[in-house]
């Protein structure tokens, strides 16, 4: 399985992409969550991308690019890989296709994407209850996904945390970046015939199984 998921900051394509990658035994691959490491880590690339990240904009093609190629090219990655958050421009997308595949739309030895729908007015919305576990990186939401105990981690006992680029200013400016840099991308893989579409709005478990459906 070689995906990549495509959809709206806060449409759930990172809780999704998780799942469907400890099903399938194959790395979940989020570049949002290694960037958020190397900050937490302190590293050189941590350090230029922080204040980007915080707000909202994207982090530039060739940092991105560099990062995604060391990582695909770990042995973890040879069978298969879960993309969540990458390819998120027409140049990325271009490049990625020099490193892993020829999204010709031959699906046997290509890749497949897939876009997760949400309308804009959702995402703020549900944006603004996320939150998540410093340590582990799961994701709750205050309604629809509530940890055991208020604002503790299942897993990990800690302290959940908003996401400094999840305020209000942030997210609009997250969004504007998702309309005029990452929707062309869905664009370029609809032409070669490897999108596939799923409506990301409803209970977790009800997307999971729409996009098995549509995997399948
Ligand atoms: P995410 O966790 O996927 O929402 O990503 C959080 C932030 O990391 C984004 O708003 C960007 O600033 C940055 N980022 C993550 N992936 C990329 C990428 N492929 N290209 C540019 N910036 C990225």
């Amino acid at each position: 399985m070689k995906l990549i998921f495509i959809g709206p900051p806060g449409s759930g394509k990172g809780t999704q992409a998780k799942r469907l990658a400890a099903q399938h035994g194959v790395p979940h691959i989020s570049t949002g969550d290694m960037l958020r490491e190397a900050i937490a880590d302190g590293t050189a690339l941590g350090q230029q991308a922080a204040p980007i990240m915080a707000s909202g904009a994207l982090v530039s093609d060739d940092l991105m690019i560099g990062i995604i190629n060391d990582r695909l090219a770990k042995p973890d990655a040879a069978r298969g890989f879960i993309l969540d958050g990458f390819p998120r421009t027409v140049v990325q997308a271009e490049k990625l296709d020099t490193i892993v595949g020829n999204g010709s739309g031959n699906e046997a030895d290509g890749l497949r994407v897939l876009q997760l729908l949400v309308p804009d007015e959702a995402i703020v919305k549900r944006i603004s209850l996320r939150r998540s576990c410093p340590v582990c990186g799961a994701i709750y939401h205050l309604e629809s996904a509530r940890p055991a105990v208020d604002s503790v981690c299942d897993r990990e006992g800690a302290e959940l945390i908003a996401r400094p680029d999840d305020n209000e200013t942030a997210v609009r400016k997250r969004l504007e970046a998702f309309h005029r840099q990452t929707l062309p991308v869905a664009t370029f893989y609809k032409t070669k015939q490897v999108l596939r579409e799923v409506d990301g709005i409803g209970p977790v478990d009800e997307v999971f199984e729409r996009i098995e459906r549509s995997l399948s």
